[in-house]
C-alpha cells in the first residue's frame, strides 16, 4: 500500500463579497489525498464544490488555509511557478470538456505535451496509447464537432492524463452526458485509478458518479460532514450513499 500524501488541505476557507456583507462558502475544509486515492466530494448545487475545486487547481485563491501539493504550499506560488504547476502536476476535467474546436482529438490530447516542447513522435505514441485505453483509437483524426459528448469527455480525460500529473481534478465530469456515456466514462476513471495508479479528486452532486469513487466525502454548509468508504460492490455503495443523502434530508439535484 502506497501512503504518499499528494494533497494536504488544512482549514481552507473562502468568503465572497465586501466586508460586512460577506458570505462564507467554505468554512474550514481539511482533507488529505493520498496517492492512488479516488475521492468524490458530494454536495448539493450551490454547496461550494466548484469553488473548492477551483481553489485546489489554483484557478482561484482561498481566503485562508493552506494547500500542500507534494509538500509545497500552492497558495503561495507566484505566476510562473503556478503555470508550471498547472502544466506539469495537475490534470483537469471540466463538465463541458473544454476541447479546442480547431484541433483534432489527437492534437487536443497532446496539447499539454506539445506546449512543453515534446516532439511530435512522442506526442503521437503517448496519445495513441491513451486513446486505446479510452476506446478512442479510431477517432483521433476527428474534430470535436464530429464526436459525441462521451467521446469528447473521454478525450478530455486523456488530455488530463497525458503528462502523468500528480492529481486529476474533475468537476461534475458526467454533468452533460447521458446515462450510458456517464457509465462508460466513470468506468474509464475507475480503470485509470486502478491500472495507472492515477489519483483522482472529483466533485459531483450525483450519487451514481460518486459511487465509482473509493471514498465519498459530503460537503454540506461549507464543511465536510461525513465520509463513506466503498467496499467491493459499487451498487451496495450507491445504496449507502442514497441512504445517507435521505438521512440528511437533502435534495442533491
Ligand atoms: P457548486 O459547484 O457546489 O454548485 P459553487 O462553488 O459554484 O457551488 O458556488 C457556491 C456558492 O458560492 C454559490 O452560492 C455561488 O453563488 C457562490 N459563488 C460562486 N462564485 C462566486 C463569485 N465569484 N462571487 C460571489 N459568489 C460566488
Ligand atoms: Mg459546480
Amino acid at each position: 500500500m502506497n501512503e504518499k500524501t499528494v494533497l494536504q488541505i488544512t482549514n481552507l476557507t473562502k468568503s465572497y463579497g465586501q466586508s460586512g456583507f460577506q458570505s462564507q462558502i467554505l468554512k474550514g475544509i481539511s482533507l488529505s489525498v493520498m496517492q492512488n486515492d479516488f475521492i468524490a466530494i458530494m454536495g448539493p448545487s450551490g454547496s461550494g464544490k466548484t469553488t473548492l475545486l477551483n481553489i485546489l487547481s489554483t484557478i482561484d485563491k482561498p481566503t485562508q488555509g493552506s494547500i500542500l501539493l507534494d509538500g509545497k504550499d500552492i497558495t503561495k506560488l507566484k505566476n510562473k511557478e503556478l503555470s508550471h504547476l498547472r502544466r506539469d502536476k495537475i490534470g483537469f476535467i471540466f463538465q463541458d470538456y473544454n476541447l479546442l474546436d480547431t484541433m483534432s482529438l489527437q492534437d487536443n490530447i497532446a496539447l499539454p505535451l506539445s506546449l512543453n516542447g515534446v516532439n511530435s513522435r512522442t506526442c503521437i505514441e503517448k496519445t495513441t496509447a491513451l486513446a486505446h485505453m479510452f476506446g478512442l483509437e479510431n477517432h483521433l483524426k476527428k474534430y470535436p464537432y464530429q464526436l459525441s459528448g462521451g467521446q469528447k469527455q473521454r478525450g478530455s480525460a486523456c488530455r488530463a492524463l497525458i503528462t502523468n500529473p500528480e492529481i486529476i481534478f474533475a468537476d461534475e465530469p458526467t454533468g452533460a452526458l447521458d446515462s450510458k456515456s456517464s457509465r462508460d466514462f466513470l468506468e474509464c476513471l475507475k480503470a485509470i485509478n486502478e491500472h495507472r495508479n492515477a489519483t483522482i479528486l472529483m466533485v459531483t452532486h450525483d450519487a451514481f458518479s460518486a459511487s465509482y469513487a473509493k471514498d465519498v466525502y459530503i460537503l454540506s454548509d461549507g464543511s465536510i460532514t461525513c465520509r463513506l468508504t466503498r467496499g467491493k460492490d459499487r451498487k451496495e455503495f450507491y445504496d449507502r450513499i442514497i441512504d445517507m443523502q435521505a438521512s440528511m434530508g437533502g435534495d442533491f439535484s
